[in-house]
C-alpha cells in the first residue's frame, strides 16, 4: 500500500505519551504514514487563542483520518469541548467503542464483547444551557427524527456486518416522553427493516445493572449521546478500565480514532499511561485504511504482552510503564 496521510493531534495531559507510543508501534508494524500534527485543547489555547483552530478541521477534511489524544476541557466555565466541536464540525454522528475482555488481564466480570453506539451530534450534549438566575440553570436536549434514524441505522448495519444477533436500544423514554421517545421510535422503524437481527430495548439504569450482573446479555448497544458517554465509561469499568478501551468516530466519509479515556491529569508526566487505548484505535485505524495485515498482527501482539503479563501498566495492575509496555508490543510485532 502507498503512504497513507493522517492528521495526528496529541492532545493534553497523557495525550502526547500516549499517542506518540502508537505512533512508534505503527511504524514499527512497517505502515508508511505522514503524520500531519496539528495542536488543539490547552496547548492550542495558550499558542493560538483557540482550542480548536479551522485549520485543524480543515486538514481533517482533507485526509479524512485522523488519530486523536485525548484534549482537556475544563468544568465548568472556559471554552467548550474540542472533541463536541470536532464531532459536530466534522459531522462525526456515530462513535462505535468496541469492549472486549483482555486474556490474561484479571476481570471480575467474565467474557465481555460488547460494541457501544454512541450518537454524537446532539441529545444533552446540543451545548445549549441558560442561566435563568442565581438559583437557576437548564440545557436543551435536542433530539431529531434525522440525526435519530442516522444512528440507527448506523447500529443496525454495523450488527448485519458483523453478523450479530440483537440490537439493545438505551434510553429512558418512561420519563423523557418525548427526546428518548423519539429516539426510541425512530430505532423501532430502523429496526423493522433489519428482520434477522433482534432488536431489544432497555432503560438506561436497568442496563447499567444488566451489564455488572450480566455482561454477556447485550451484544450491540445503540445509546443516545449522554447514556452512551456513561455506559462507555461503565462497559470499560469490566474489561481493566479506561486505559483499554479504543473508539471511532464515524462520519460521512471521515473518520477519527481515539482513546475512550481522557487526559489522565492525575497521572500526567509520569510515564506510566497505559498505550493499549491508543494502540488499539490506531490498529482499528489501520484497519479502516485498509492495512488489514498490519492491524491483525498490531493487535495481537498488543494481547500477547496481556498475556505474558510482565510489562503491564500499573492501572491493569502491572509494575511496568508506557515505554516498556509499548517496547513490549514492538517486540512481539
Ligand atoms: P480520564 O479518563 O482522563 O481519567 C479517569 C481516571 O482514569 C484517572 O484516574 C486516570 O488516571 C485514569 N486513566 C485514564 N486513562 C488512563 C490511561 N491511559 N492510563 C492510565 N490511567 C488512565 O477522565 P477525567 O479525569 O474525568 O478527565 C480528565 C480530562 O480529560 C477532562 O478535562 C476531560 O474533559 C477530558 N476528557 C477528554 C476526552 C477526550 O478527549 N476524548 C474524554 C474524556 C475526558
Amino acid at each position: 500500500m502507498g503512504k497513507h496521510t493522517v492528521v495526528v493531534i496529541p492532545g493534553d495531559g497523557i495525550g502526547p505519551e500516549v499517542v506518540g507510543a502508537a505512533q512508534e508501534v505503527l511504524d514499527a508494524a512497517g505502515v508508511e504514514i505522514e503524520w500531519q500534527t496539528h495542536d488543539a485543547g490547552l496547548a492550542a489555547m495558550e499558542t493560538r487563542g483557540t482550542p480548536l483552530p479551522a485549520e485543524v478541521l480543515e486538514a481533517i477534511r482533507r485526509t479524512r483520518v485522523a488519530l486523536k489524544g485525548p484534549v482537556a476541557t475544563p468544568v465548568g466555565g472556559g471554552y467548550s469541548s474540542v472533541s463536541v466541536g470536532l464531532r459536530r464540525g466534522l459531522g462525526l454522528y456515530a462513535s462505535l467503542r468496541p469492549v472486549r475482555s483482555i486474556p490474561g488481564l484479571a476481570g471480575r466480570f467474565g467474557e465481555v464483547d460488547l460494541v457501544v453506539v454512541r450518537e454524537n451530534t446532539e441529545g444533552l450534549y446540543s451545548g445549549v444551557e441558560v442561566r435563568i438566575d442565581d438559583s437557576a440553570a437548564e440545557a436543551v436536549k435536542h433530539v431529531t427524527r434525522k440525526a435519530s434514524l442516522a444512528i440507527a441505522e448506523f447500529a443496525f448495519e454495523h450488527a448485519r456486518h458483523m453478523g450479530g444477533k440483537a440490537v439493545t436500544t438505551v434510553h429512558k423514554a418512561n420519563i423523557l416522553k418525548l427526546t428518548d421517545g423519539l429516539f426510541l421510535e425512530c430505532a423501532r422503524e430502523v429496526a423493522a427493516g433489519y428482520p434477522e437481527i433482534e432488536h431489544r430495548e432497555r432503560i438506561v439504569d436497568a442496563l447499567c445493572l444488566d451489564l455488572v450482573t450480566d455482561p454477556g446479555r447485550h451484544e450491540i448497544l445503540l445509546c443516545p449521546n449522554l447514556y452512551g458517554d456513561i455506559v462507555s465509561d461503565l462497559a470499560a469499568g469490566l474489561v481493566g478500565g479506561l486505559g483499554v478501551v479504543p473508539s471511532v468516530n464515524i462520519g460521512r466519509g471521515i473518520a477519527l480514532f481515539e482513546a475512550v479515556h481522557g487526559s489522565a491529569p492525575d497521572v500526567e508526566g509520569q510515564g506510566i499511561a497505559n498505550p493499549t487505548a491508543m494502540i488499539l484505535a490506531s490498529a482499528m485505524m489501520l484497519a479502516h485504511l485498509g492495512e488489514d495485515d498490519a492491524a491483525t498482527r498490531i493487535e495481537r501482539a498488543t494481547l500477547e504482552v496481556y498475556r505474558q503479563g510482565e510489562d503491564l501498566t500499573p492501572d491493569v495492575g502491572g509494575t511496568g510503564d508506557t515505554r516498556r509496555m509499548t517496547q513490549a508490543v514492538i517486540s512481539r510485532l
